[in-house]
């Protein structure tokens, strides 16, 4: 510990080996020791003492889209990343579509990381897209450090970033298995949602039966099958539909290399709930019935989920209009989702050992991100403070996402976050942020 610069210490730190008591010693921005609370602070070393605050690993979220460059005023770097370190994000990949340029070309990623660059007020990496016709840029993406592909089975929302056939899949899935790659999918199937009712208009209900839990079900079924016939590593989007639970813990069972992620608004909010017109709950595939959301529960439980992310998804408020077939999908979490989850998580009697698990360790295995993800030595030291037992009313205006639409105004939520922290140095507190200190990643060889 002699080396220390800075010691955090509280009386509840979250490690992989539980939660406890803990001085955390960080040199040239890593954890290098993590000891008893009492220990002795080296002399020069700086101590910032959080008393009973919780002290967790930064979360790692691999699902934003933000849009910069192309649909800024959707979305940017700046805000994005500003809003995560609000809500004690210390990582963010961002996703290959919503932005001009998409991601798909390796020259495309270029523009993207020159944007990003002095923008990134936490660490950013990149996803890269599989098109119908990009076969031969995926693996010169790869090599330029994406974090693995994305690919939608059914329309992606926006033109430039059309969806893959089955047979476009397998191609894509072949090429990406060929160099140990990994494609996360967006898994509804076209077939299943042009055959389910499209009355469009305001009703909840009716947008709800235009996205059924089949189209979710029978799109997993088939990535099940590619990924085992190709021994291919896949990765499924926000899944939504717990009717597709059974097969894919199934093929978890039987060795297929298949990982889920789900998304604070399917986990806190229900379909019952959302009120006709309000388009600020729309995100595809839909949030479902409360029934649903306890089968999901139930699976983070039990590990058939691996994660928790949020799909942070904005638009200008001028696209979330009262038609639900034609607003804009998606959902602004990036800010409030630690404290979403965990005002669930603890009414259903999880700890924060859990929500850390789902949102910053398993969600760096997934992207590979060895640093992060856990307070131990050797790992960056990306740390959120927690008040896990003050609430907070959700209010717009506290937000720092450029458009402050969120479908969790004026609930009361649990967790407020009183600091994060990015390679030691403390770049958000109390609504104040530092120049921005983050790093563009590439994903590890
Ligand atoms: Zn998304």
């Amino acid at each position: 510990m002699s080396e220390a610069e800075l010691v955090l210490r509280s009386r509840r730190v979250v490690t992989p080996e539980g939660m406890r008591a803990a001085a955390v010693a960080v040199a040239a921005g890593r954890i290098v020791a993590v000891l008893p609370y009492d220990a002795d602070v080296p002399a020069g070393a700086r101590l910032e003492d959080f008393g009973d605050d919780v002290v967790l690993p930064g979360l790692v979220d691999t699902h934003v889209h933000v849009n910069d460059p192309g649909r800024t005023e959707w979305e940017g770097f700046w805000t994005a990343t500003r809003a995560a370190a609000a809500g004690g994000i210390t990582t963010l990949l961002d996703m290959p579509l919503n932005s001009l340029p998409p991601t798909t070309t390796v020259g495309n990623l270029r523009v993207k990381q020159e944007v990003a660059r002095d923008k990134a007020h936490i660490d950013v990496g990149f996803w890269g897209g599989a098109l119908p016709d990009n076969v031969g840029d995926l693996r010169p993406l790869h090599e330029a450090g994406v974090f693995g592909f994305k690919a939608f089975l059914s329309p992606s929302g926006v033109d430039e970033f059309p969806h893959l056939d089955q047979e476009q899949l397998a191609r894509s899935l072949a090429e990406i298995a060929g160099f140990g790659g990994l494609l996360i999918v967006h898994a509804e199937d076209p077939h299943h949602l042009a055959s389910a009712p499209q009355h469009g208009g305001p009703e909840y209900a009716h947008f709800l039966a235009s996205r059924p839990r089949d189209a979710e079900d029978t799109a997993v079924a088939n990535l099940i099958a590619q990924a085992k016939r190709l021994d291919a590593r896949v990765h499924v989007l926000h899944l939504s539909s717990g009717d597709a639970l059974p097969m894919i813990s199934a093929a978890k069972a039987e060795g297929v290399a298949i990982t889920v992620e789900t998304c604070p608004h399917y986990l806190t909010l229900t379909a019952e709930e959302v009120p006709d017109g309000a388009s600020e709950f729309k995100c595809c595939p839909p949030i479902r019935e409360a029934a649903n959301q306890d089968l999901l529960w139930r699976a983070l439980a039990d590990g058939t989920i691996d994660c928790v992310v949020t799909d942070h998804s904005p638009s200008t408020a001028d696209l979330k209009t009262d038609d639900f077939a034609t607003a804009w999908g998606g959902i602004s979490g990036l800010q409030l989702s630690l404290s979403a989850v965990w005002t669930e998580a603890r009414r259903r009697g999880h700890g924060l050992q859990d929500v850390v698990r789902w949102m910053s360790e398993r969600t760096a295995a997934l992207a590979g991100l060895a640093n992060k993800g856990a307070i131990a030595p050797g790992r960056d030291a990306d740390f959120a403070v927690l008040a896990p037992d003050e609430s907070f009313t959700v209010d717009p205006a506290a937000l720092q996402h450029r458009n402050r639409v969120t479908a969790y105004a004026g609930r009361t939520l649990y967790g407020v976050v009183r600091s994060t922290w990015l390679r030691g140095h403390r770049i958000a507190a109390d609504g104040t942020f530092t120049e921005p200190r983050g790093r563009l990643l590439t994903r590890h060889p």
